[in-house]
């Protein structure tokens, strides 16, 4: 038989290609090598989203006694929080495997390998394909000389299989995934040190991000150092470049990914993370669709989201890139909206940046702050004047209506 498509990989660029394949008639088939979804729905995404979600939970009830309610003798069972995890994992990837058998995509769970721009090899057999995609993902970067062990040094993989919480973790590394398990460890108790070798956390951020980062981190008793880097590991020892040597009871390397090695040939397409460009489970299934309905997206209004109390998000331009030109700035802080009062979330900003009247850029801390994005990028894509969308009625009382405010203010 020749299929009309074969993929290798079944993560967000695998199985978005495939379902949008197969939805317009096409004979697909899907290699994986590891678990069905990918590193975003089995060590990525959804896994740290799900133990971010009690460790929020667990905070919030730390702090509730102020509204009004008691948790007294509260804990939490470690253990039931990776059960929960793995629950939510194994559900969702179940769906997973049921929508593509339902889309009639034949899934062959095996290791693939490219012969030529038609022939997979798999589980000893060669299958004829007239189009190749490779959606073969990414992995974690390893430290030079400092490979995660799976013990002391962790990468991303690792730390999902924690049974325990150490006591303190050193976490090298203040991109999104350092963060938001800054954040998980932080709340549960452990003593977290970051270590950054950028001059500012969050380096991808615009600096006023960065800076309220740090606030952040000091109010939750996150040490961190800057403009720092991990000289080297000995004996369970951390010797950073400054000349401090730390001792933390793990490490965990959070350094960013690396593309799967994978052989080009000509004709056959890459999309998702083993583009190694753009390394977001979102931007992979928009390269995936992009690929097979040919409809385009705008690559550089890709939404970031950091999530954790309070969240983060940008999209467009930083305050940073904007520097030699004339623009506008807005900012609000969250403080200033009775929503944020009444959740007890006053900590955050909005803040818009503009030129000619158009958004350019938005950046924002707060609670919500994944669903507030994505109303300003709307704007930002469609070029919606600043002054049209001073016409918009926002609902009160809600997070929306700082961007409102903000819009007042350019
Ligand atoms: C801790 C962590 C948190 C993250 N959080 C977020 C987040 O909140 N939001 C977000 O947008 N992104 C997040 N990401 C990134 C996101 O997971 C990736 O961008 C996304 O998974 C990329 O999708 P993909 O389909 O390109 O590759 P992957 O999801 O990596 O899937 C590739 C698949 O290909 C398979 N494969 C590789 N080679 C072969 C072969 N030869 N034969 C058969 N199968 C093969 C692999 O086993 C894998 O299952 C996170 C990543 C990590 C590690």
């Amino acid at each position: 038989m020749i299929y009309d498509l074969g993929i290798i990989g079944s993560g967000p660029a695998g199985y978005t290609a495939a379902f949008h394949a197969a939805a317009k008639g096409l004979n697909v088939v899907v290699f994986e090598k590891d678990k069905v979804g990918g590193v975003c729905l089995n060590k990525g995404c959804i896994p740290t989203k799900a133990i971010l979600h009690s460790a929020e939970i667990y905070e919030e009830l730390k702090s509730c006694e102020s509204i009004g309610i008691k948790a007294d003798n509260l804990s939490f069972d470690f253990s039931k929080i990776i059960a929960h995890k793995n629950e939510v994992v194994e559900k969702l990837r179940k769906n997973l495997e049921l929508s593509l058998k339902n889309a009639k995509v034949t899934l062959i769970k095996a290791e693939a390998k490219i012969i030529s721009a038609q022939k997979i090899e798999a589980d000893g057999e060669i299958f004829e394909c007239k189009e190749v995609i490779i959606a073969a993902g990414a992995e974690p970067r390893d430290f030079k000389g400092m490979e995660a062990d799976g013990k002391f040094i962790l990468n991303s993989d690792d730390v999902l299989n924690l049974e325990t919480l150490p006591k303190s973790i050193l976490i090298v590394g203040s991109g999104a995934i350092g963060v938001e398990w800054s954040r998980i460890f932080a709340a549960f108790g452990v003593e977290v040190t970051v270590v950054e070798l950028a001059e500012n956390l969050l380096p991808l951020a615009d600096i006023e991000v960065s800076k309220r980062i740090e606030r952040i981190f000091k109010t939750k008793k996150i040490k961190f150092y800057k403009s720092t880097g991990v000289e080297k590991i000995e004996n369970e020892k951390v010797y950073l470049t400054n000349g401090e040597i730390l001792t933390p009871e793990r490490v965990l390397v959070a350094i960013g990914r690396k593309a799967c090695e994978v052989t080009k040939i000509d004709g056959v397409t890459f999309i998702g993370d083993v583009c190694g460009a753009v390394q977001l489970a979102h931007y992979a299934s928009k390269q995936a669709i992009e690929q097979v309905d040919g409809i385009h997206f705008d690559k550089t209004l890709v939404p970031s989201v950091i999530y954790g109390n309070p969240e983060i998000a940008w999209v467009g331009k930083r305050e940073q890139d904007l520097e030699t030109a004339t623009y506008q700035k807005s900012t609000l802080l969250i403080s200033a909206l009775g929503k944020s009062h009444c959740d007890n979330s006053t900590e955050g900003f909005i803040k818009i940046l503009s030129q000619d009247d158009k958004i350019v850029g938005a950046h924002i801390v707060s609670k919500e702050a994944s669903a507030l994005i994505q109303q300003v990028l709307i704007a930002i894509q469609n070029k919606i004047s600043v002054s049209k969308l001073k016409e918009i009625c926002f609902a009160h009382p809600t997070y929306s209506e700082g961007i409102f405010e903000c819009l007042f203010k350019l």
